[in-house]
């Protein structure tokens, strides 16, 4: 018996060709079709319907077992059984991002419109990679990037490709900026000028810079950071002595890094000051809004961004505040000519004549072949919810890290670092008169048992060298309530760790 109430068709007998066609989606399968999916979407219900808590606390000790013993060269057959078993090695320790009470990492709530174009676009199976591979899915991924760069106001010759995170936007964004300061600089190819090359961007910029950096082939020292103001904002005088005295010493300047939210305290840098200097400087500016792109859908903060408009390239991340399910992220440009460094022509798959014959080809702009046709998940979004209404719940959790900035503040046992411009907040238990290395000890401790207990998930992060606790809101569900109670919990868990390791300390002195 199912639960979700269709009958799952038996297979045929055995376990041959036959029975394995039964499982090819195909037009004799479309009963199973139905009916398996139906049943996964109802154990998926089901699980969140009694997750009263964002995690069971599970460790890697007591999972592993469970995801070892599986014998997977002995097939269940049957997909309800194989559920089942799922629920044990996966679904019921999972992380639910969902529940009110997550409130680490930058993962958001997906909205139902996306999971409807996640089954959509998993059973029809375009890939992006060319015109004959996907017809129309290629063209509305083409709306989705113009509709985008619009929103960026990138002007009339903007391009850009979904991509499958910002990791990836950035490490194409970076190659373009690599080939285009190359390209203008008269510099061959060759170790000798990709040891030159330097990439500027803040102390609170994403580690993926550097990354991408290393696999563009540039040298160990080539990732700049200009220390952060108060605010952990790039200060724009010192991102122009950088530059100049990058010059100073021979070296090319290839890129700037602007930040449009940093991942741990959702700063956003000067981006209109940023543009000035780099224009001036005739330096590639590429703004990694991979978190604050949701305000180019809120109806009231889409001025925090201003000046993004005048980037030469743009990291989106939909999976993060568009509340799209991973993964789902674009890059754009202003230029679109600058895309051909990504460009490599197979007469298997996509022949230069296909370019004179028009045939719209999105392999020609992208690192990935084969790929996802993640923009439908957007698209169906769009058209069902709309941009105001990503932007609205975009905005209540904004506002949801403003309240929960007025409460850390007023307590005396927190110490806050800064005001949030979106949605994180990175704190510390900090009450009057305790050692350095026992706070710093305890916020460990906090975070720790906090998820071992399952009861919120909050992340950690350090500044200046400390311990510090962060919130990341993401959940519209989130309440300030929620917040208060789970800054309780962690005073808990921290107090009880000083107590007792002061008592500890107190028993071996004595
Ligand atoms: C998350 C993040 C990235 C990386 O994006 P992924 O989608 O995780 O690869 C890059 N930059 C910033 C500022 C981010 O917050």
């Amino acid at each position: 018996m199912s639960l979700s109430g269709a009958t799952i068709p038996a297979p045929s007998a055995g376990a041959g060709p036959a029975a394995a066609r039964d499982h090819l989606f195909t037009a004799r399968s479309l009963d199973r079709y139905r009916a398996v999916l139906a049943e996964g979407v109802e154990r998926v219900a089901r699980r969140v319907a009694t997750a009263d808590r964002p995690f069971t606390g599970a460790g890697p000790d007591d999972l592993a077992p469970r995801v070892a013993a599986v014998d997977l060269d002995r097939p269940l057959g049957d997909p309800g059984a194989a559920l089942d078993e799922l629920h044990d090695v996966y679904l019921r320790d999972a992380v639910y991002f969902h529940h009110p009470r997550y409130l680490a990492h930058l993962n958001c709530p997906v909205v139902i419109p996306a999971l409807l174009g996640e089954a959509v676009l998993s059973a029809v199976n375009s890939s992006m990679d060319t015109w004959d591979q996907s017809a129309g899915g290629t063209l509305v991924e083409r709306r989705l990037i113009d509709w985008t760069a619009g929103r960026i106001g990138l002007g009339p010759a903007a391009d850009g490709v979904f991509t499958s995170g910002g990791t990836h936007s950035n490490l194409q964004a970076l190659l373009l900026a690599r080939e285009e300061t190359r390209a203008r600089a008269g510099l061959r190819p060759g170790p000798e000028a990709l040891s030159r090359l330097r990439v500027l961007t803040s102390a609170a910029g994403h580690f993926s810079v550097q990354k991408a950096a290393r696999l563009l082939g540039l040298g160990p020292d080539a990732v700049r950071t200009v220390d952060t103001d108060a605010q952990r904002r790039m200060p724009p005088d010192a991102l122009a002595r950088e530059i100049a005295r990058c010059r100073a010493d021979g070296l090319l300047v290839m890129a700037v890094v602007a930040t449009a939210g940093t991942t741990d305290f959702g700063s956003i840098d000067p981006l209109p000051q940023v543009a000035d200097i780099c224009a001036a400087a005739g330096v590639w500016l590429h703004v990694d809004a991979a978190y604050g792109c949701g305000l180019l859908v809120s109806p009231t903060r889409r001025h925090l961004l201003d000046g993004i408009e005048r980037a030469d390239s743009v990291t989106v991340d939909f999976h993060k505040s568009f509340f799209q399910p991973v993964s789902s992220s674009a890059v754009l440009v202003r230029d679109s000519r600058t895309l051909r460094h990504a460009t490599w022509h197979a007469d298997y798959l996509n022949p230069a004549r296909a370019v004179e014959q028009r045939i719209p080809n999105q392999v020609d702009k992208s690192l990935q072949t084969t790929r996802r046709f993640d923009a439908l998940k957007l698209w169906l979004t769009l058209r069902i919810m709309g941009a105001d209404g990503v932007g609205a719940l975009f905005d209540e959790v904004i506002d949801r890290a403003g309240e929960a900035w007025h409460l850390l503040d007023a307590d005396p046992r927190f110490e806050v670092v800064t005001r949030p411009t979106l949605s994180t907040l990175v704190f510390r238990w900090r009450p009057a008169g305790l050692a350095a290395d026992l706070v710093d000890d305890a916020n460990l401790y906090a975070r720790e048992a906090l998820a071992a207990s399952g009861a919120a998930l909050v992340a950690g992060t350090r500044v200046d060298g400390a311990h510090h606790l962060k919130f990341t809101l993401l959940n519209p569900e989130t309440t300030g309530d929620d917040v208060a109670a789970v800054l309780d919990l962690i005073a808990e868990h921290a107090g009880w760790y000083a107590r007792t390791r002061t008592a500890d300390e107190l028993t071996a002195v004595g």
